[in-house]
Parts: C-alpha cells; sequence; structure tokens
C-alpha cells in the first residue's frame, strides 16, 4: 500500500529521537506510553531517564514504597498514573508481562490506546493506536468528521502488518509534528497525494471552555531550616502528596506570588509567611523535601521562596 510505504519511508528519515524509541524493553516501553498519556513529549524525557534510573525493571518498581514512585513522579502531574503503573507493577512482577493488547488492558492504567502501543512496540502486534494526533490525521485524510470507531477501523486497515510499531509511531508522529492542529504544513506532508483535506480547509479545533481563575493562598513556615508540609489526602487527583498548608497570615507581606495551571484552572499561589503548626503539619529539611512526593504547585512555591534550589 503506497500511503502506508510513503508515511514509513518518511518516519525513518524524520522521527525524533527519543530515549524510549531507542528500547526494545517492554517494561521501558510501558513507563514511556504511562508518563506521554496527557503529557508533552519534552517534558517527559527527563522524567522518564530519571524514573528507568531509580526503578530499572518491573521488580525494582514492585517493591518500591508507592511514596519513592510518587516522589519520583512529581512534577508530572496525574499522580493516579504511578499509582496505577505502581500497582500493575506487582501483578506483572508477580504473573509476567502480558503480551497481547487484550490481556494488557486488564492491567491498572492501561486503556485501549496505551494497550495497542505497547503491544505493537514493544512485541510486534498489529494492534492500531488512536490517540489525538491519529484522529485529526484520519480525519483530514478523510475530510470527514469520522467517529472514534471509523478512525480506528481505517488506522487498523492501513497498519503495517511487518512493522505495526514504526507504522503507528508514524502516525502520530506526523500528527504531533507535520499534521498540527493548528496549522498543518501540507507541504511537507507525506501523505499529502492522499489528503481530501490538504491546506484547503481542515476542521478547526473545538474552543476550550474558558479558564477559571482562581486564588490560593498558603502559609510558608521554617523552623530551623525545616519547611512545614501537609500531606493531601481525600482527593482522587494529589491523594498523598505533600504540599504547604492553606491559610493567610494578616500581619506579614505576601513573600511570592506563582502562578499554576491545573486542568482549566488559571492558580495564582500567594505565598504568605507563617508561624504557627498547622494541624497535621510536619516539618522537612531541604534534603527530606527533594525525596517527598511534593506537588508541582508547592515545588514552585518554595522556589519561589528561595527555600529549593
Ligand atoms: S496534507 Fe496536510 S491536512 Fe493532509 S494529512 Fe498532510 S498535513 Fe494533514
Amino acid at each position: 500500500m503506497e500511503l502506508r510505504k510513503r508515511l514509513l519511508a518518511w518516519y525513518g528519515r524524520k522521527k525524533r529521537d527519543l530515549p524510549w524509541r531507542r528500547t526494545s524493553d517492554p517494561y521501558a516501553i510501558w513507563v514511556s506510553e504511562i508518563m506521554l498519556q496527557q503529557t508533552r513529549v519534552a517534558a517527559v524525557v527527563p522524567y522518564y531517564e530519571r524514573f528507568l534510573a531509580r526503578f530499572p525493571d518491573v521488580c525494582a518498581l514492585a517493591t518500591a514504597p508507592l511514596d519513592d514512585v510518587l516522589a519520583q513522579w512529581s512534577g508530572l502531574g496525574y499522580y493516579r498514573r504511578a499509582r496505577h503503573l505502581h500497582a500493575a507493577a506487582a501483578i506483572v512482577a508477580r504473573d509476567g508481562f502480558p503480551g497481547t493488547a487484550k490481556e494488557l488492558r486488564a492491567l491498572p492504567g492501561i486503556g485501549a490506546y496505551t494497550a495497542a502501543a505497547i503491544a505493537s512496540i514493544a512485541f510486534g502486534e498489529a494492534a492500531a493506536v488512536v490517540d489525538g494526533n491519529v484522529e485529526r490525521v484520519v480525519c483530514r485524510l478523510a475530510a470527514g468528521d469520522l467517529t472514534k470507531r471509523e478512525i480506528g477501523e481505517r488506522a487498523q486497515a492501513w497498519i503495517s502488518p511487518r512493522s505495526p510499531a514504526n507504522f503507528n509511531q508514524a502516525l502520530m508522529e506526523l500528527g504531533a509534528i507535520v499534521c498540527t492542529p493548528r496549522s498543518p504544513s501540507c507541504p511537507r506532508c507525506p501523505l499529502r497525494e492522499f489528503c481530501a483535506t490538504r491546506s484547503d480547509r481542515w476542521p478547526t479545533p473545538r474552543k476550550r471552555a474558558a479558564p477559571i481563575d482562581k486564588r490560593v493562598e498558603v502559609v510558608f513556615a521554617t523552623r530551623g531550616g525545616r519547611v512545614q508540609l501537609l500531606r493531601r489526602s481525600g482527593t482522587a487527583l494529589l491523594d498523598g502528596m505533600w504540599e504547604l498548608p492553606s491559610g493567610k497570615q494578616t500581619d506579614g507581606d505576601v513573600l511570592a506570588t506563582v502562578k499554576h495551571g491545573v486542568l482549566n484552572q488559571r492558580l495564582s499561589y500567594r505565598v504568605w509567611p507563617g508561624r504557627r503548626t498547622a494541624a497535621g503539619a510536619r516539618w522537612f529539611t531541604v534534603r527530606e523535601v527533594g525525596e517527598l512526593p511534593l506537588t508541582t504547585a508547592a515545588r514552585k512555591c518554595l522556589k519561589a521562596v528561595g527555600f529549593l534550589p
């Protein structure tokens, strides 16, 4: 099939050199796919390298305390991914690595996309992946608003049975660097001859809901070189992570203002000086803070006030 040939040839020439593309280790590929969920490639690279240095195989991850795993994940966001990865590692260490997309889906944190990605890249299964990039490219090639099922069927029909890993990655790569959401580079697209859209018109991205601005007051209190932190609980998103106690002092000036975006919220943290010990809080040295699962916002605030480098 000519489309497949062109795409694979283009991928061979233009693919980005990324650390998870230099390995055939299913564990490393799995870690990369989980980290890449809802996260930009550039942000993932340093976390991926640190994570694999700390947990080089599935047994190392399975036997590590969850806090260590969350600490390594700290700053990457969507911490449920790290919890699922840790829980799934225990299953894989006990039962062995599932070898098919269908079996992979039974593990915590692995949905249809991730299962197909791991099965094709690590095990050569001809399972087509459908992520946002693939959806966009396939819809533009067809110049139509296809359903997810139709997109999956087309991708499955096109996938190379001999190089499913490269085919899947090529289609995603094309969406990431050529057929981008706002300004596709049609003149340098290897599939332009097969594309019913080209640069004539393309579906405009759906408008996102307007972000919500929110102010958050937090307290920075130190004692003998230690900082006071509270452990978060009861929120699915950040459960178990450490953060600065919330609150506001009226007898001091704001030490720092920190901007932080979460989903569709634009948060503005105001960091106040404090002295009182908040209920349930604990005190940590700089070195100890470096080993804690810390929320990204808390890390930014501690940097802003000079506690962390
Ligand atoms: S020709 Fe343009 S719109 Fe069509 S797939 Fe290539 S980059 Fe996307």
